[in-house]
């Protein structure tokens, strides 16, 4: 299966859905990444801090695919904000991946307590000025923090990166994207395997359209426009999370996950992290 493609602010074409390989050890990681392109994911979305950042790479050597037909994402942790330790950051990432560029450069977490985001961003700035990311892009970013990007830098987020699934629907921040032309992109899109799955609402639209509750969850991300980047090292569930593009659901079953919203986070609150 190909992932259908969504267009990012700056021209920048990246598949809708993508593989995560958060929590993955770096010793797995390339298995897993391998198994993911042969499945037929092109994206993969890794970050400095899970130290899987070298398995990834040597998964994308080995494929023996073109540099253009993958898209990469990774991000700056949070120790690393700052201007220069930023720019360091994404040096070392880059030896890491043994890729001279990539595709998609995020910051991971505001971290407002820390005042830093915004040299942060502009550090982001530079390396795309310089080339050397194809877009940039933001993660666990709120409405507060995207407002004050816009008022003190020059480059729109391509991309925001958030908790989003069925319990935790993220209302107010979409809105925000799409009157900005920012992509919305949904981190635990399975609310991390937990309860969501085995939610009897999503059971009932998977029994009905002989697909698992997974699909279903997935697909409603799809409909809503939303970046998906499930996880899984099991090689039939990488397979089954991108198994998703020839069924649609009715706007009957998009209003019933609606309404599964109950603002539950799984993660910390981007203002609270610590
Ligand atoms: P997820 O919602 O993708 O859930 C993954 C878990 O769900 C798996 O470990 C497995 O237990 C289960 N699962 C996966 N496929 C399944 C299937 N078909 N059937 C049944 N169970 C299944 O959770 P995630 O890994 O937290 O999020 C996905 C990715 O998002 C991460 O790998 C990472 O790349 C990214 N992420 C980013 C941030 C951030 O702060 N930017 C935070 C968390 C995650």
């Amino acid at each position: 299966s190909e992932a259908p493609t969504i267009t990012l602010n700056n021209g920048v074409v990246m598949p809708q859905l993508g593989f995560g390989v958060w929590q993955v050890p770096d010793n797995e990681a390339a298995e897993a990444v391998s198994r993911a392109l042969e499945a037929g994911y092109r994206s993969i979305d890794t970050a400095a801090v899970y130290e899987n950042e070298v398995g990834t790479g040597k998964a994308l050597a080995a494929s023996g695919l073109p540099r253009e037909e993958l898209f990469v994402t990774t991000k700056v942790w949070n120790s690393e904000q700052g201007h220069n330790s930023t720019l360091r950051a994404f040096d070392a990432s880059l030896d890491r991946l043994a890729l001279d560029y990539v595709d998609l450069y995020l910051i991971h977490w505001p971290m407002p307590m820390f005042d830093t985001y915004v040299d942060t961003w502009r550090a982001l700035e530079k390396l795309y000025a310089d080339g050397r990311v194809r877009a940039i892009g933001v993660s666990n970013f709120k409405p507060a923090h995207l407002r004050r990007l816009a008022e003190e830098t020059s480059v729109v987020p391509a991309l925001n990166q958030v908790e989003l699934h069925p319990a935790l629907q993220q209302g107010e921040l979409r809105a925000y994207h799409s009157e900005h032309s920012i992509t919305t992109e949904a981190w635990s899109p399975l609310g991390q395997g937990k309860d969501v799955l085995a939610d009897p609402v999503i059971g009932r639209i998977a029994e009905r359209y002989g697909r698992t509750p997974a699909q279903v969850i997935l697909r409603w991300h799809l409909q809503l426009g939303n970046v998906v980047i499930p996880k899984s090292v099991t090689p039939s569930r990488i397979r089954e999370n991108i198994d998703v593009f020839d069924f649609e659901l009715d706007e009957d079953d998009m209003a019933a996950v609606a309404g599964l919203d109950s603002g539950t986070r799984l993660g910390p609150d981007p203002d609270e992290m610590d």
